[in-house]
């Protein structure tokens, strides 16, 4: 008989492994709260392409998403502007969140994933240590394996017993409040930047973008603290003085939303259970990007899932996913965790300064598909770069000790990574993921 799995939450992680454990014949279900049609966001969303293939799906076609535009950065001074040219074979692709889920959705479907709609699931079922199902309004339905895919704030993961290592929550500074809506656009003749994200916006721990769409503008509004209406409608006052293109009339989306930013949850597997995507804090901490590394991700999900030839989908058969994920994608991640935390400690001042004495430059801001790892980011570096950042940053103090303390941070969190226990052992899991975290403390 085939083994039971349950998707919990209809994210897209959890739907893109369900596709390919179906296809090798396992029982699949996704249970999800919302109604199909509610499905996935209002707005567009920026990822790579290479996630459809990494899950063996065809890249959609053209007629389905636009190549995304180069974004132009500015510090809380508005002095300087860094323009991003990203080479045309780096360029993401640009997609209607309802189209993604479109595509992941019939293409599960066409696998053999069974979605039931409207169904909450409420926590997990808890059989000794092990996860033996989830609860959906009053009936426990039990599984082989739980695949949580339910977001940030998952009633799966924070429903898990402490001793398991999980960490429940995402702290303060690891969250991003978000508010995002399309506005009518005014024509007002060409929009020299047409995709403008300002950094710590009016002064306020966030960004703000304003992208010049054909048909509308896009706003996205993001703090590290929780924001509310009357900030929002502050701060779109501002944006319009700023941006005459920018209309009043809410044309899409408008809802307020919450984005991990923090390093990849530190351990991402226990006995019949696995999370993934934002379930798992899989985003890119400096740009909150999931898309595409839950997709990523996925696929070495379901490898690990269908070498498990016991069929146990314990803790130390699914280590190899957690492994993997490391290996490929969440050791990149983690440095880019302590950039993040770089961000939240300068002033004002400090980011205008790094951003006119050049060092930080447009093309460290030229974020392509590949761009997945400081490293990459940062490559290509010249000789005469180099010279202009560290005579930039010999000249400021402050914000020198920022960089060194972001260095011995780095240097900390890849070190810790790389000593992730090779086996799953639940009490040196336990001694590891404490290490872990404390790398990213603010
Ligand atoms: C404003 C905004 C803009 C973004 N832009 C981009 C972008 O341009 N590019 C990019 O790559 N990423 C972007 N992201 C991030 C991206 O949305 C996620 O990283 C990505 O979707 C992976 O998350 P997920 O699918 O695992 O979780 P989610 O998108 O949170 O999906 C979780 C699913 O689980 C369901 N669910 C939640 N709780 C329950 C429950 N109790 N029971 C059943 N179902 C439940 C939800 O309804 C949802 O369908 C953006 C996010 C936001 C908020």
């Amino acid at each position: 008989m085939s083994k039971k799995i349950i998707i919990a939450g209809a994210g897209h992680g959890g739907i893109a492994a369900g596709a390919i454990l179906a296809k090798n014949g396992f029982d699949v279900t996704v249970y999800e709260k919302n109604k199909r049609k509610d499905v996935g966001y209002d707005w567009t969303d920026i990822f790579d392409r290479k996630a459809f293939t990494a899950i063996g799906m065809n890249v959609p076609d053209e007629s389905k998403f636009n190549l995304k535009q180069d974004m132009t950065f500015f510090g809380p001074g508005m002095g300087i502007a860094l323009r991003q040219d990203t080479p045309e074979d780096q360029l993401e692709i640009q997609m209607e969140r309802k189209t993604i889920y479109d595509c992941l959705i019939s293409y599960a479907e066409e696998c053999g994933v069974k979605f039931e709609f409207g169904k909450a699931v409420d926590g997990p079922v808890m059989l000794g240590n092990r996860i033996a199902g989830v609860k959906v309004g009053k009936k426990d339905i039990l599984a082989d394996l739980v695949i949580d895919a339910c977001g940030i704030n998952s009633p799966v993961r924070m429903g898990l017993p402490k001793h398991l290592g999980i960490q429940k929550e995402a702290q303060q500074f690891e969250r991003f409040y978000v508010w995002r809506g399309f506005y009518e656009k005014i024509d007002c003749g060409e929009v020299e930047d047409k995709f403008k994200v300002l950094l710590f916006h009016k002064g306020k721990l966030g960004i703000s973008w304003v992208a010049a769409e054909e048909e509308y503008t896009d706003i996205l509004i993001g703090r590290f603290a929780p924001i509310d209406e009357e900030e929002v409608e502050k701060t779109l006052e501002c944006l319009r003085e700023e941006n005459p293109h920018l209309g009043k009339k809410l044309v899409r989306g408008g809802e307020f939303v919450q984005i991990p930013v923090r390093q990849p949850l530190g351990v991402l597997v226990a006995d019949g259970y696995a999370a993934i995507g934002d379930s798992a804090f899989m985003t890119v901490p400096i740009i909150g990007s999931g898309i595409a590394n839950s997709m990523k991700a996925a696929a070495l999900l379901a490898n690990a899932v269908i070498d498990d030839k016991t069929q146990s989908y314990s803790g130390a058969t699914l280590w190899k996913y957690q492994k993997d994920f490391y290996d490929k994608i969440g050791s990149a991640l983690a440095p880019l965790a302590c950039v993040k935390l770089l961000l939240t400690r300068l002033e004002c001042d400090e980011l205008d300064y790094i951003f006119e004495k050049g060092i930080l430059n447009a093309d460290d801001m030229t974020i392509g598909a590949d761009s997945t790892s400081l490293g990459a980011m940062l490559g290509g570096m010249s000789l005469d770069d180099i010279k202009i950042k560290v005579g930039g940053l010999l000249n400021n103090t402050d914000v020198l000790k920022k960089v060194i303390k972001l260095g011995t941070d780095i240097v900390a969190a890849t070190a810790v990574t790389a000593a992730m226990p090779k086996e799953y052992n639940l009490r040196k899991v336990c001694k590891w993921v404490e290490k872990y975290n404390g790398c990213f403390k603010r």
